[in-house]
């Protein structure tokens, strides 16, 4: 898969994408990243990527013709349309289900707003879909394109040494996680859960099952709605909330 972002801060972009797990799945080319500095684009007298709102008002827009400029070039060096994603707090947020169905695309353009946002003609002629991170708002696009870039990298085989171990998290399956334990068994004074040493799969199988429903039902009810659960599930977190509401 190729990833392409827009911005006027391509290095904050590239610190990110060349650390940790995603810059190794980077240099070894299992995932491709391009970062464009949008100012590269910007053809009038001045340069400007940026411009006063009409109808008055506080803050700068991006302008549209920059974006559409590099736009049309990645198409070209790809040959191909690639789906474009507008960062934005007026997107739809987020969430696992859509990174999974992202992750399957083989090339995604990802612009990065700043300032007041951008001009609404080139959302309407270009962004396939508006995407937020969540119900607040930051100055620019970079995090949020830098989140999404990274929630759909590891999505990807090889990116993570064991392609399995994201089934097991937060999220993937409609619930939270359970809680992990690591080296030492005894910390200050608090030692592992006794099933974890147990050696007994089907315990420790069943131990993390009724965690993550606590963990959820604690945390998040909303998501258990839509949650594939037994009935004997259902009690058992109805029992569990009677117990920790006493
Ligand atoms: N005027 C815009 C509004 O009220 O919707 C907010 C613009 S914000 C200050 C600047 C840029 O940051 C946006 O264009 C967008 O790219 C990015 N941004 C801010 N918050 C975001 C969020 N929650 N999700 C995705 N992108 C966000």
């Amino acid at each position: 898969m190729r990833i392409d972002i827009i911005t006027l801060f391509p290095e904050m972009c590239e610190t990110f994408l060349n650390e940790s797990i995603i810059g190794r799945a980077r240099k070894k080319g299992t995932v491709e990243f391009e970062c464009h500095q949008l100012r590269d684009y910007a053809f009038d007298k001045h340069r400007r990527v940026d411009d006063s709102t009409y109808g008055g008002g506080m803050g700068m827009l991006m302008k549209a013709e920059p974006i559409a400029l590099c736009f049309e070039d990645i198409c070209r060096q790809l040959q191909k349309r690639p789906h474009f994603i507008y960062m934005s707090p007026k997107g739809k947020v987020l969430t696992q289900n859509r990174v999974k169905e992202l992750a399957e695309l083989e090339n995604i353009v990802i612009l990065c707003g700043h300032y007041e946002g951008v001009d609404q003609r080139v959302i309407d002629e270009y962004i396939d879909e508006e995407i937020s991170i969540g119900d607040y708002v930051l100055t620019g696009g970079e995090l949020p394109a830098l989140v999404l870039a990274d929630s759909i990298s590891r999505m990807i085989p090889e990116v993570l040494t064991n392609d399995l171990c994201f089934e097991e998290e937060s999220h993937y399956n409609g619930l939270l996680e359970y809680p992990q334990y690591t080296k030492p068994y005894e910390w200050r004074g608090k030692t592992v859960p006794d099933v974890l040493i147990s050696g007994h799969h089907a315990n420790i199988n069943k131990w993390r099952r009724e965690r993550s429903l606590e963990e959820t039902a604690k945390n998040r009810p909303d998501m258990l709605e839509k949650a594939e659960l037994t009935d004997k599930e259902k009690k058992y977190i109805s029992e569990y909330l009677k117990s920790i509401r006493n």
